[in-house]
Protein backbone atom coordinates (compact mmCIF):
# COMPACT_ATOMS: atom_id res chain seq x y z
CA UNK A 1 0.00 0.00 0.00
CA UNK A 2 2.94 2.81 1.22
CA UNK A 3 5.07 1.64 -1.91
CA UNK A 4 1.79 2.12 -4.03
CA UNK A 5 1.31 5.03 -2.88
CA UNK A 6 4.49 5.95 -2.93
CA UNK A 7 4.58 5.15 -6.30
CA UNK A 8 1.38 7.09 -7.49
CA UNK A 9 2.91 10.41 -5.83
CA UNK A 10 6.64 10.08 -8.32
CA UNK A 11 4.07 9.55 -11.27
CA UNK A 12 1.84 12.65 -9.99
CA UNK A 13 4.60 14.60 -9.36
CA UNK A 14 6.76 13.29 -12.49
CA UNK A 15 3.43 14.42 -14.16
CA UNK A 16 3.25 17.44 -12.62
CA UNK A 17 6.55 18.35 -14.30
CA UNK A 18 6.63 16.91 -17.49
CA UNK A 19 2.85 17.22 -18.54
CA UNK A 20 0.74 20.54 -19.56
CA UNK A 21 -1.46 22.21 -16.63
CA UNK A 22 -5.06 20.77 -18.56
CA UNK A 23 -3.48 17.06 -18.24
CA UNK A 24 -2.27 17.63 -14.92
CA UNK A 25 -5.35 18.95 -13.86
CA UNK A 26 -7.24 16.24 -14.83
CA UNK A 27 -4.60 13.43 -12.95
CA UNK A 28 -5.07 14.97 -9.93
CA UNK A 29 -8.51 14.89 -10.33
CA UNK A 30 -8.24 11.36 -10.68
CA UNK A 31 -6.03 10.70 -8.10
CA UNK A 32 -7.85 12.81 -5.27
CA UNK A 33 -10.31 10.25 -5.50
CA UNK A 34 -8.18 7.51 -3.83
CA UNK A 35 -7.61 7.47 -0.13
CA UNK A 36 -4.43 9.50 -0.06
CA UNK A 37 -3.27 10.58 3.71
CA UNK A 38 -2.12 13.58 5.23
CA UNK A 39 0.81 13.25 4.63
CA UNK A 40 0.52 13.82 1.03
CA UNK A 41 1.29 17.10 -0.03
CA UNK A 42 -1.45 18.55 -2.87
CA UNK A 43 0.75 20.23 -5.75
CA UNK A 44 -0.63 23.69 -5.74
CA UNK A 45 -3.91 22.67 -5.39
CA UNK A 46 -5.44 26.24 -6.06
CA UNK A 47 -4.68 26.02 -9.10
CA UNK A 48 -6.11 22.18 -9.86
CA UNK A 49 -9.08 23.87 -7.95
CA UNK A 50 -9.46 26.97 -10.06
CA UNK A 51 -9.57 24.88 -12.91
CA UNK A 52 -11.68 22.09 -11.98
CA UNK A 53 -14.33 25.32 -10.64
CA UNK A 54 -13.90 27.08 -14.23
CA UNK A 55 -14.59 24.12 -16.07
CA UNK A 56 -17.96 23.05 -14.50
CA UNK A 57 -18.75 27.12 -14.69
CA UNK A 58 -18.00 27.58 -18.28
CA UNK A 59 -20.63 24.18 -18.77
CA UNK A 60 -22.94 25.39 -16.28
CA UNK A 61 -22.63 29.27 -17.68
CA UNK A 62 -23.36 27.53 -21.35
CA UNK A 63 -26.14 25.90 -20.45
CA UNK A 64 -28.04 28.95 -19.17
CA UNK A 65 -26.78 30.91 -22.17
CA UNK A 66 -29.31 31.69 -24.54
CA UNK A 67 -29.21 33.07 -28.12
CA UNK A 68 -31.41 35.60 -27.77
CA UNK A 69 -29.66 38.05 -30.34
CA UNK A 70 -28.77 40.82 -27.90
CA UNK A 71 -25.94 42.43 -26.88
CA UNK A 72 -23.25 40.39 -25.15
CA UNK A 73 -20.14 41.23 -23.23
CA UNK A 74 -18.11 41.22 -26.00
CA UNK A 75 -20.21 44.63 -27.29
CA UNK A 76 -18.40 46.42 -24.15
CA UNK A 77 -15.29 44.74 -24.98
CA UNK A 78 -15.45 46.19 -28.78
CA UNK A 79 -16.70 49.38 -27.16
CA UNK A 80 -13.81 50.00 -24.99
CA UNK A 81 -16.29 50.33 -21.97
CA UNK A 82 -14.56 47.09 -19.84
CA UNK A 83 -11.17 47.03 -20.29
CA UNK A 84 -9.69 43.85 -22.24
CA UNK A 85 -5.79 42.68 -22.86
CA UNK A 86 -5.67 43.31 -27.06
CA UNK A 87 -2.65 41.68 -29.04
CA UNK A 88 -4.95 42.52 -32.14
CA UNK A 89 -6.99 44.82 -33.99
CA UNK A 90 -7.97 46.06 -37.62
CA UNK A 91 -11.10 47.24 -38.71
CA UNK A 92 -13.06 43.85 -39.09
CA UNK A 93 -11.44 41.82 -35.94
CA UNK A 94 -10.49 42.20 -32.18
CA UNK A 95 -8.52 39.84 -30.78
CA UNK A 96 -7.51 39.56 -27.01
CA UNK A 97 -6.96 37.46 -24.22
CA UNK A 98 -9.48 35.00 -22.88
CA UNK A 99 -10.15 35.92 -18.75
CA UNK A 100 -10.59 32.34 -18.21
CA UNK A 101 -7.16 30.69 -19.97
CA UNK A 102 -6.98 26.95 -20.62
CA UNK A 103 -3.59 27.48 -22.03
CA UNK A 104 -0.42 29.86 -21.80
CA UNK A 105 -1.94 30.93 -24.84
CA UNK A 106 -5.71 31.61 -24.98
CA UNK A 107 -6.83 34.71 -28.00
CA UNK A 108 -10.61 35.02 -28.49
CA UNK A 109 -10.84 36.79 -31.93
CA UNK A 110 -14.18 38.93 -32.69
CA UNK A 111 -15.74 40.42 -35.60
CA UNK A 112 -16.30 44.19 -34.82
CA UNK A 113 -19.81 44.03 -36.46
CA UNK A 114 -21.72 40.70 -35.28
CA UNK A 115 -24.05 40.97 -38.22
CA UNK A 116 -25.92 38.21 -37.23
CA UNK A 117 -23.37 35.97 -36.06
CA UNK A 118 -24.27 35.42 -32.33
CA UNK A 119 -22.95 31.60 -33.47
CA UNK A 120 -21.33 29.99 -36.60
CA UNK A 121 -24.71 28.10 -37.46
CA UNK A 122 -26.14 31.54 -38.22
CA UNK A 123 -23.44 32.16 -40.76
CA UNK A 124 -24.99 32.94 -44.42
CA UNK A 125 -23.23 32.93 -47.40
CA UNK A 126 -22.37 36.76 -47.35
CA UNK A 127 -20.64 36.28 -44.05
CA UNK A 128 -18.29 34.67 -46.30
CA UNK A 129 -15.86 37.26 -46.37
CA UNK A 130 -15.78 37.90 -42.48
CA UNK A 131 -15.24 34.34 -41.35
CA UNK A 132 -11.81 34.21 -43.92
CA UNK A 133 -10.89 37.84 -42.16
CA UNK A 134 -11.75 36.19 -38.66
CA UNK A 135 -9.71 32.98 -39.52
CA UNK A 136 -6.76 34.63 -41.17
CA UNK A 137 -6.45 37.15 -38.03
CA UNK A 138 -6.02 33.90 -36.23
CA UNK A 139 -2.32 33.13 -38.12
CA UNK A 140 -1.68 36.29 -37.24
CA UNK A 141 -2.51 36.08 -33.45
CA UNK A 142 -0.46 32.68 -33.36
CA UNK A 143 2.17 34.59 -35.11
CA UNK A 144 2.66 37.19 -32.79
CA UNK A 145 2.12 35.15 -29.81
CA UNK A 146 4.93 32.72 -31.05
CA UNK A 147 2.94 29.35 -31.19
CA UNK A 148 3.02 29.40 -35.32
CA UNK A 149 4.51 25.80 -34.95
CA UNK A 150 1.42 24.68 -33.32
CA UNK A 151 -1.88 25.88 -32.24
CA UNK A 152 -5.59 25.33 -32.26
CA UNK A 153 -8.25 27.51 -33.74
CA UNK A 154 -11.99 26.53 -31.88
CA UNK A 155 -15.29 27.41 -32.47
CA UNK A 156 -17.73 26.34 -29.92
CA UNK A 157 -21.06 26.49 -31.35
CA UNK A 158 -24.24 26.10 -29.04
CA UNK A 159 -25.30 24.91 -26.04
CA UNK A 160 -23.62 21.32 -27.08
CA UNK A 161 -20.42 22.76 -27.47
CA UNK A 162 -19.93 25.10 -24.25
CA UNK A 163 -20.85 28.21 -26.35
CA UNK A 164 -21.30 30.63 -23.85
CA UNK A 165 -20.89 33.77 -25.76
CA UNK A 166 -23.28 34.52 -28.00
CA UNK A 167 -20.89 36.38 -30.50
CA UNK A 168 -19.08 34.63 -32.48
CA UNK A 169 -15.70 33.88 -32.06
CA UNK A 170 -12.89 31.94 -32.32
CA UNK A 171 -10.39 30.42 -29.53
CA UNK A 172 -7.18 30.70 -30.51
CA UNK A 173 -4.98 28.20 -28.08
CA UNK A 174 -1.26 27.38 -27.84
CA UNK A 175 1.69 27.19 -25.97
CA UNK A 176 1.50 23.78 -24.49
CA UNK A 177 1.32 20.29 -26.19
CA UNK A 178 -2.47 20.21 -27.23
CA UNK A 179 -4.30 16.78 -26.66
CA UNK A 180 -6.70 15.07 -29.21
CA UNK A 181 -9.25 14.37 -28.87
CA UNK A 182 -10.37 17.36 -26.93
CA UNK A 183 -12.70 17.00 -24.64
P1 LIG B 1 -17.43 30.10 -25.34
O1 LIG B 1 -17.58 29.28 -24.12
O2 LIG B 1 -18.70 30.88 -25.64
O3 LIG B 1 -16.90 29.37 -26.53
O4 LIG B 1 -16.30 31.15 -25.01
C1 LIG B 1 -16.54 32.34 -24.35
C2 LIG B 1 -15.23 32.74 -23.74
O5 LIG B 1 -15.32 34.09 -23.37
C3 LIG B 1 -14.86 31.93 -22.52
O6 LIG B 1 -13.64 31.23 -22.75
C4 LIG B 1 -14.73 32.98 -21.44
O7 LIG B 1 -13.66 32.73 -20.57
C5 LIG B 1 -14.53 34.26 -22.22
N1 LIG B 1 -15.04 35.44 -21.55
C6 LIG B 1 -16.26 35.61 -21.00
N2 LIG B 1 -16.37 36.85 -20.49
C7 LIG B 1 -15.20 37.48 -20.75
C8 LIG B 1 -14.72 38.79 -20.48
O8 LIG B 1 -15.40 39.64 -19.89
N3 LIG B 1 -13.46 39.08 -20.87
C9 LIG B 1 -12.68 38.17 -21.54
N4 LIG B 1 -11.44 38.56 -21.91
N5 LIG B 1 -13.11 36.92 -21.81
C10 LIG B 1 -14.36 36.58 -21.43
Amino acid sequence: MAAALVSSLSLLRTSRLALPYATRSIAFSHLSLGSLTASFTPLRPQRFVRHITASSNEEAAAKTAVDTGGPTIFDKIIAKEIPSDIVYEDDKVLAFRDINPQAPVHILIIPKLRDGLTQLSKAEARHGEILGQLLYASKIVAEKEGIAEGFRVVINNGPDACQSVYHLHLHVIGGRQLKWPPG
